[in-house]
């Protein structure tokens, strides 16, 4: 099967290429990108005017929930909202019940992801049980089609245990995945903690819950010379502690989700658990400095956090719903107006965060448009809106505090392995 996509504008972080290029899709594979392509007889076509050609997106941070809650999302229902949102990869958190904690459940992720239509690298956890106490058998899982090991939905707040998930999976060459929070900091905390959280009565997080164990992290991957990659990172002091851990030739990456550079706790009073994640939203001033840091390069990774929850869970009062919300729908819309239109960010520099550099750290044969290369790209439309509404969140679960807003960048078609998986009606 080949496709031409013509008249397209495509951008490719991963070789600096922003020109107005054709790109044959043969098979599985990306045959040629240049000039003027002939589109030879059976071809198809693909009119991508007043578009950007990227590669295929790739979402490092998801939480589908399957198995245990195939009733809030499932491996193949995701990855489908993923395909409709422009992702053609995503990487799936272990938080499952039970947690991917084995061979046996790594590779049922990967077979299952197979009835869908995008590629899915599962994440493993670092502790069995996702227990805190004894590490992985890392190797295993990294055999069974592992990429990486985190234990996100809960940090790892032993130190030593921490250090030696760094030194055991320094042998593997993969990162550990932090999610950084002090849980006795955090108490009870809902909300960031401040001036709304005052004004509101709600109990606080601050952001020290956050910044200490990224501190300490960014420590022990110095002494353990392991590689180390702080998920969701909310705070301006995380990024300052971050910059200064690369600068100090630490192997540190990290990434933001699209919420902490949209969104500040002011929203917490409109949307109350739409709007309650961990880590919470922070002030103006955190949301510039992620900014910034993305601007800079501290900040390497835009990935999502999509974490479905019923609404039934959700609709509880604000103290007892529980954390999180989705994110895939919202992503490029969010990346375009706020980053690209707002902020006067370059299409590479919005979009490498998206790419290329989640998967340089993860080592995917992924994310650049190239001869040779898998045929994952996405066709985005930047100038066309889109209403966040019912209909255009495909997720099982609607809870997001983006709903009702106007934003500009539509996806119009995704191609993942050379098949057409979303074409935008
Ligand atoms: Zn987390
Ligand atoms: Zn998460």
């Amino acid at each position: 099967v080949k496709i031409v996509i013509k008249n397209g504008r495509v951008i490719d972080p991963a070789t600096g290429t922003d020109a107005m290029l054709d790109v044959l899709i043969e098979d599985d594979r990306i045959r040629q990108l240049s000039a003027g392509i002939k589109v030879g007889e059976g071809s198809g076509v693909i009119d991508a005017s007043g578009c950007l050609v990227l590669p295929g997106l790739i979402d490092m941070h998801v939480h589908f929930r399957e198995p245990g809650r195939e009733d809030v999302e499932t491996i193949i229902g995701g990855s489908m909202v993923a395909a409709r949102s422009g992702f053609t990869s995503v990487c799936t958190m272990a938080n499952t019940t039970p947690p991917i904690d084995n061979q046996a459940l790594v590779r049922f992720i990967k077979l299952e992801a197979e009835k869908g239509p995008i590629s899915v690298f599962p994440i493993a956890a670092v502790t069995k049980g996702l227990q805190g106490e004894e590490i992985s058998e890392m190797g295993e899982l990294i055999n069974a089609g592992a990429v990486a090991f985190s234990d996100d939905g809960r940090p790892i707040s032993s130190s030593i245990l921490m250090r030696r998930a760094l030194e055991y999976s320094r042998m593997f060459d993969v990162p550990i995945l932090s999610h950084a929070e002090d849980l006795e900091l955090t108490d009870e905390g809902i909300m960031n903690e401040g001036f709304n959280s005052t004004l509101l009565g709600l109990k606080g997080i601050p952001g020290e819950s956050e910044e200490i164990i990224i501190s300490r992290d960014s420590l022990l991957a110095r002494l353990s010379k392991g590689r180390l990659h702080v998920c969701h990172v909310s705070t301006g002091g995380s990024v300052g502690i971050i910059r200064n851990a690369k600068q100090a030739g630490i192997r540190v990456t990290c990434e933001t989700a699209p919420h902490y550079f949209s969104l500040t706790d002011d929203a917490v009073a409109d949307q109350l658990s739409m709007a309650k994640m961990k880590p919470p939203l922070r002030t103006e001033t955190d949301r510039l400095a992620i900014i910034e840091g993305l601007k800079s390069g501290v900040i390497d990774v835009i990935a999502t956090d999509h974490a479905p929850h019923s609404l039934n869970e959700k609709m509880q009062e604000l103290e007892y719903a529980p954390f999180g919300i989705i994110g895939l729908e919202t992503a490029v819309p969010l990346i375009i107006t706020v980053l690209v239109k707002d902020n006067g960010f370059s299409y590479i520099e919005a979009f490498e965060k998206i790419t290329i550099n989640p998967a340089r750290i993860l080592k995917l044969p992924k994310g650049e448009i190239k001869a040779g290369a898998e045929a994952d790209i996405t066709i985005i439309n930047p100038e066309r809106k889109v209403l966040v509404d019912e209909e255009f969140l495909v997720s099982k679960c609607k809870n997001t505090p983006f709903m009702g807003r106007e934003l500009y960048g539509s996806v119009e078609y995704t191609i993942s392995n050379g098949n057409i998986v979303y074409t935008r009606k």
